[in-house]
């Protein structure tokens, strides 16, 4: 359990600000000219069938990791 603290203005504000920056770090699914290089959660764009469902761009984990920081 945490020792009580009075609220901080400051600190508060700032946390306010690196919530947002981290919610605008997140990155959407790639998308490319050739369908055959988009991200298999993009759906219709991705026309390479391995793939389709699955993440292969790396955004899943990349805003999974910002997810977990902003759920602390
Ligand atoms: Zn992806």
């Amino acid at each position: 359990m945490s020792e009580w603290q009075p609220f901080d203005a400051a600190k508060d504000a700032q946390i306010r600000t690196l919530r947002n920056a981290l919610l605008a770090a997140k990155i959407p699914h790639y998308v490319c000219e050739d369908c055959w290089y988009s991200c298999g959660k993009t759906g219709v764009d991705c026309c390479n069938d391995a793939a389709r469902g699955k993440c292969t761009c790396g955004a899943d984990a990349h805003n999974a990791k910002i997810d977990e920081a902003l759920n602390v």
